[in-house]
């Protein structure tokens, strides 16, 4: 085992610095020094003035590399000019495929829940890399943007299998999956399917699965009836914080980005530009998110130590400017500045909250945190190979203002002499030809789906066929993309248009 942990440090950028020293002062506070460094690296706002479009310069992704583990401020996200979410590109480069947010009634914390007296504890597992967050975004028209949405089988086994190993940790009943796939059927129909297949290994744990828009109005009405949420990228971006909104908001939701060789712990909240610098930020999210982190790292006493001490010391009525709980003995009417606030938690150490259930302190804990050997490159990781796929036809995507039985005819010229049939026609992804509505408003971008004629042997031709006809539509259309539609072990590897 390890003797030491180095953790790399961001304090981040507007409230960033004021709440992460008050973080470090309360974990140096409780010994976490003893065992752990903190090692500084500079991202965010300062990387981008200098120019660096992602925000962090190499050198500071070697020392994370390094570390394993990084604990971060809010940072400031460039508006427009290209820039990327530093957050996001942290998320997508060290493959923290997991972000895990527990949501928990915290004493101190008024909300319409903790009036009526329901307390709350459960938590959202969302997959942290894939989904729309990809970001591949094209102008494909005049009038057209897309997005490219990506879910991969492996990517989701990732997700899943830490859902389930969590709940298994935590002794939790009852997972359940968030979806769309009513709607998206192959995309979140892989994610949903790689649900169930990772429940076998875990059969003690009972599984349900809701689609998206009923899990919002069920966690608004009836929040209590969940333990665990695991759900898509977008999805559980935005459910998790309607969920934070459930606790008290941002400010009280700790949040975990757990890779396989990377960990990443942040607060959730930005960087409140309106009240930087005057010393009144509450750090509450970032302490709870510190204390997930020293769980991760295996420093299981400190943060139990840490726990019952800000429990203790919020069930006071301790409170900063923008919470609190004016029925409680300790609640004052002029709220705690950022340092007064770790301070009274400080003078918590060593005690248990009486009014909510106390950490277990374990005897002792040392670092458990080991690091894989680096690797020489980046690893490729797979679910399914060998699948035996073959081409019934391709989708063309193109940049037309044709009427639908205009582009039809057009279409069907390029495909005599070859072995493809014009099937379709779809615009928004509605079918617009051979069938549909007069009454469906088309825009300037359409699909045209070819698909194998009668006689010619599935499997008998291959991309280059698909590939020969798109160079002779490209002599008069604008082409921008186009997808092969293949059968993978006898399944239609594509979805059906709106109304076929
Ligand atoms: P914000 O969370 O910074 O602020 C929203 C409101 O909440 C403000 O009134 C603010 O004062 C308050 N608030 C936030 N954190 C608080 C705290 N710890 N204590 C007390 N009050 C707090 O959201 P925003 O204004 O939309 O974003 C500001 C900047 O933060 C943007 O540049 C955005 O890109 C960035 N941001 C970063 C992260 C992150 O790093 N994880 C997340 C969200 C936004």
């Amino acid at each position: 085992m390890p003797s030491r942990v180095y953790i790399a440090l961001a304090p981040g950028d507007g409230i960033g610095p004021e709440i992460m020293d008050a973080a470090v002062a309360l974990f140096n506070a409780a010994g976490v020094g003893e065992w752990a460094e903190f090692v500084p690296v500079e991202m965010g706002k300062a990387t981008f003035d200098k120019g660096n479009t992602r925000g962090i310069a190499d050198e500071a992704v070697r020392t994370i590399e390094d570390c394993g583990v990084l604990f971060k401020g809010p940072m400031e996200t460039p508006k427009g000019g290209g820039g990327k979410s530093i957050n996001v590109t942290l998320r997508k480069l060290f493959s923290t495929y997991a972000n895990f947010r527990v949501f928990k009634t915290l004493p101190g914390v008024q909300t319409v829940y903790s009036k009526s007296g329901l307390q709350l504890d459960f938590s959202i597992v969302r997959e942290n890399i894939e989904d729309t967050y990809g970001g591949i975004e094209h102008r494909v028209s005049n009038d057209v943007i897309q997005c490219k949405r990506l879910i991969s089988a492996p990517g989701s086994d990732q997700v899943h299998r830490f859902a389930f190993q969590t709940a298994r940790q935590l002794g939790l009943k009852k997972i359940f999956c968030g979806h769309k796939a009513n709607i998206m059927k192959l995309t979140d129909g892989l994610f949903l399917d790689r649900f169930k297949f990772a429940a076998k290994d875990f059969p003690e744990i009972e599984t349900g699965d809701v689609i998206v828009d009923a899990l919002c109005m069920n966690l608004v009405i009836k929040p209590q009836q969940y333990q665990m949420i695991v759900l898509p990228n977008l999805q559980g971006d935005i459910v998790s914080d309607l969920a934070a909104g459930l606790v008290g908001g941002l400010g009280f939701a700790p949040s975990a980005n757990i890779g396989k060789h990377i960990s990443i712990f942040e607060a959730v909240h930005g960087t409140a530009p309106d009240i930087t610098g005057k010393g009144i930020a509450n750090p509450t999210s970032l302490i709870l998110s510190g204390i997930m982190m020293l769980r991760h790292v295996g420093l299981l006493k400190q943060a139990a130590i840490l726990e019952n001490a800000m429990l203790a010391a919020l069930e006071t009525g301790l409170h900063t400017g923008d919470f609190g709980d004016p029925s409680l003995p300790g609640f004052t009417k002029q709220p705690a500045t950022t340092a007064q606030f770790v301070q009274g938690i400080i003078a918590k150490l060593g005690e248990k909250p009486k009014t909510v259930a106390a950490a277990v302190v374990p005897e002792q804990s040392t670092p458990t945190l080991t690091r894989a050997p680096r690797p020489a490159t980046q690893q490729t990781i797979r679910t399914f190979a060998n699948v035996l796929s073959h081409v019934t036809g391709c989708d063309f995507y193109i940049d037309s203002n044709l009427t639908p039985p205009a582009l039809a005819e057009e279409m069907q010229r390029f495909a005599q002499d070859t072995p493809f049939k014009l099937t379709l026609i779809s615009n928004r992804g509605t079918q617009v030809w051979p069938s549909g509505s007069v009454y469906t408003e088309c825009v300037d971008y359409c699909r045209v789906r070819f698909e194998i004629k009668e006689g010619v042997t599935p499997g008998s031709i291959g991309q280059s066929r698909a590939v020969a006809l798109l160079d002779k539509i490209t002599e008069k259309f604008l082409v921008t993309g186009y997808e092969l539609l293949r059968i993978f072990d006898g399944v239609k590897g594509y979805s059906m248009a709106q109304g076929q």
